[in-house]
């Protein structure tokens, strides 16, 4: 099969959050079984190339439309892994992909529709079938509209369109004008069921799509319902005979404590101690913390509204009360989180306990998961979650919020502690049973971290359930010829 990806991340050479992780892990596996995995993304001007040994252009002057106005593009392929890559670099006069960021630019929307339309057209002009097309969250979510009403009866053939939501919160709506820039009329059935004057792309990508998925199957459930369908509980239940919820994964050669080359020490379940103590040693050294025989929280986490960013700060000051350590590694888009982070790394200034780093920074976040005891996880909504997924594979005890894919991962007294309520009482309920079973019952403590190492927290069995939808469309493409 031929499975091509439309994504505005990919690991590790775009990544703001788990879609990267996903898209990567998902289209590594899908490979590694046999089959053709394209993937096409911008070419950021922020994207990390050092992982492409064999970039080169492969279409000059690829022409795309704008409103009336004719754009330039260029299109460069690299293989990552078994992985056929296409990176889009526009020449439009806007320049859209030469930001220093991925998201968070006022004309977000325009620059995504742009990227998506031009990746329609890519596939229209190279004149090559393909069996699925797999599209990720709002950025990509007008593909399937796009297929359906303009590229399919102009002649492009795709067996079948999978849209998988990573996360509902995020929807992209826009003014009818900006669908109208890339020659789609007005569309009653995209109408924003909150803000009717507006189009909702992702509603786009749930009404259009032949298949949809989400991350894990308690999110399928909660966004079928009023209170976790950020406005579109009524859109999904429409679609439920042809809407799954399929567990994420982790990539798991990438997340190896055994392999990983950021970590000071590598390990397995056998050294694990001594494994964990060395790369504790390393934290310390560069972050001026003192030895201590005491566990090491932490949060690798984007602090925004969705994660709770107050109950993490709650979970750091327990933390200490109860004689621990912790590390916190996020960052916050919102200057107002970030000035209250900010605010509290100035009070626990020279305090020789606590850690903060406020920047994204992968192989602080390898050696972060490896040095630590525990993980705190106390998000509001979480649709899969693959902190506590990597947390297990590295020996780290996850401390979660029932809810989403957390709580299709992480059972109370097996793998970790979990609470039911994103308040300070949940937090602390996990936490002070957390501390207790490390310092009274290493015994305890020891069988949960091994359930954890054993997990299969791999791609393999819910990539079987991708594949399934894939095959689906593959028979779809034999039958229309
Ligand atoms: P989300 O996609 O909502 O941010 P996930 O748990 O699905 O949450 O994925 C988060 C991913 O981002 C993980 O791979 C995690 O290690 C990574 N991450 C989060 N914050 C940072 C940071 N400051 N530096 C490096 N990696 C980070």
């Amino acid at each position: 099969m031929d499975i091509f990806h439309l994504s505005s991340e990919f690991a590790p050479l775009a990544k703001v959050g788990g879609l990267a992780d996903v898209v990567y892990g998902l289209a590594k596996e899908t490979a590694k079984a046999g089959h053709t995995v394209e993937v096409m993304l911008p070419k950021y001007d922020t994207l990390n190339t050092s992982f492409l040994k064999d970039l080169k252009i492969a279409y000059p002057d690829l022409i795309s439309y704008d409103g009336p106005y004719q754009q330039h593009n260029t299109i460069w392929a690299a293989s990552f892994e078994g992985i056929q890559l296409w990176l889009l670099e526009s020449h439009h006069p806007d320049h859209f992909f030469e930001r220093g960021k991925i998201y968070g630019c006022p004309d977000d929307l325009q620059r995504f529709i742009y990227f998506t339309r031009t990746a329609l057209e890519f596939l229209f002009k190279r004149e090559k079938a393909v069996d699925a097309l797999h599209l990720h969250d709002w950025p990509v979510a007008l593909a399937s509209v796009l297929y359906k009403e303009m590229y399919l009866p102009l002649g492009l053939k795709v067996g079948g369109t999978v849209f998988t939501v990573h996360n509902l919160e995020h929807q992209g709506k826009c003014p009818q004008e900006q669908l109208s820039r890339c020659g789609l009329d007005f569309f009653r059935d995209m109408q924003d069921p909150v803000q009717p004057h507006l189009l909702n792309l992702l509603k786009g990508g749930l009404l259009y799509s032949d298949f949809i998925t989400t991350v894990s199957p308690t999110y399928a459930q909660e966004i079928t319902h009023p209170v976790g369908g950020c406005g579109l509980h009524s859109t999904l239940e429409k679609r439920q005979k042809t809407f799954q919820g399929i567990l994420n994964g982790i990539e798991t050669t990438y997340w190896d404590p055994t392999t990983d080359p950021y970590l000071a020490s590598r390990y397995t379940l056998e050294n694990y101690v001594k494994g964990k103590e060395a790369n504790k040693e390393e934290i310390r050294r560069r972050f001026g913390m003192r030895k201590k025989a005491a566990p090491l929280l932490c949060s690798i986490s984007r602090l925004v509204a969705q994660k709770s960013p107050h109950l993490i700060k709650y979970a750091l000051e327990r933390a200490l009360e109860l004689g621990g350590q912790f590390i916190l590694l996020g960052s916050a888009p919102d200057p107002l989180v970030d000035l209250e982070f900010r605010a509290l790394q100035q009070k626990l200034e020279g305090n020789p306990d606590v850690a903060f780093y406020f920047e994204y920074d992968e192989s602080l976040a390898h050696l972060t998961y490896a040095a630590s005891d525990m993980i705190i996880v106390p998000s509001l909504f979480e649709p899969c979650g693959l902190t506590q997924l990597i947390s297990m594979r590295y020996g780290t005890v996850p401390l979660v919020r029932k809810t989403g894919g957390l709580a299709d991962t992480v059972f109370e007294n097996q793998n970790g502690f979990t609470f039911e309520f994103p308040d300070c009482e949940g937090v602390k309920w996990a936490l002070d049973r957390a501390f207790d079973t490390y310092f009274n019952q290493p015994r305890t403590w020891r069988r949960l971290i091994q359930h954890g190492f054993e997990a299969d927290v791999s791609w393999r069995k819910s990539a079987q359930a991708y594949f399934q939808v894939y095959e689906r469309f593959s028979t779809n493409l034999k039958k229309t010829g």
